[in-house]
């Protein structure tokens, strides 16, 4: 069950360069017997091209795990449900601003005021305005998506699970989506 797993705050940031696996299988995933809906409640406060962002992420990891890996959307709530409410059966999935003292105290923990986005058990919250691009958008979601799945961060480039956004592969850069590296820590963390 999803929201058994322990998962602390994982952050996403910075820079590096690698070179890109265009040549990716996912065999291990094929063989697994894993089949994972996960039921998703998202915040009324994302805008709908966030939205759509959010969902693009949830779809990739659906197609790479050929479709083992389900996020399903059941509700949007308002932001102070997503926020006063944990139920453990669902994940939630919030929007936070700058001047949210929730995010403050986030930031505040882990010492960096440029973290991009969090996961709490199964509370993922992603900030917005600290996001430049659409790409990297769906990159920290698919990030704290994988968090979610109980990843761990990688030092491997080419995975969705390296901790800063801005030195993740070129081909993530691209098109971002859960990589072969990814697939990998998914079939040892479930597969096993
Ligand atoms: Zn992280």
């Amino acid at each position: 069950m999803f929201y058994k797993f322990l998962l602390f705050i994982f952050f996403a940031l910075f820079s590096c360069a690698n070179i890109c696996n265009k040549n990716e299988t996912f065999a291990p995933v094929e063989l697994c017997e894993i089949n994972l809906k996960i039921p998703t409640i998202i915040d009324l406060n994302f805008s709908e091209n966030e939205n759509n962002l959010i969902i693009y992420s949830m779809d990739k990891w659906k197609e790479v795990s050929n479709n083992k890996i389900n996020f399903i959307i059941m509700d949007y709530q308002s932001h102070d449900k997503i926020m006063a409410y944990e139920d453990p059966n669902y994940l939630y999935i919030g929007r936070l601003t700058n001047n949210d003292s929730f995010l403050i105290s986030l930031d505040s923990l882990v010492g960096n005021n440029e973290t991009k986005g969090y996961t709490l058990n199964n509370i993922i919250y992603i900030i917005p305005e600290r996001i430049d691009t659409e790409t990297y958008f769906i990159l920290v979601s698919l990030h704290e998506e994988g968090h979610l799945l109980g990843m761990h961060h990688s030092m491997i480039t080419n995975s969705v699970l390296y901790p800063r956004i801005a030195g993740m592969g070129e081909c993530l850069q691209e098109t971002p989506k859960p990589t072969f590296f990814d697939m990998q820590e998914i079939y040892k963390r479930w597969c096993n």
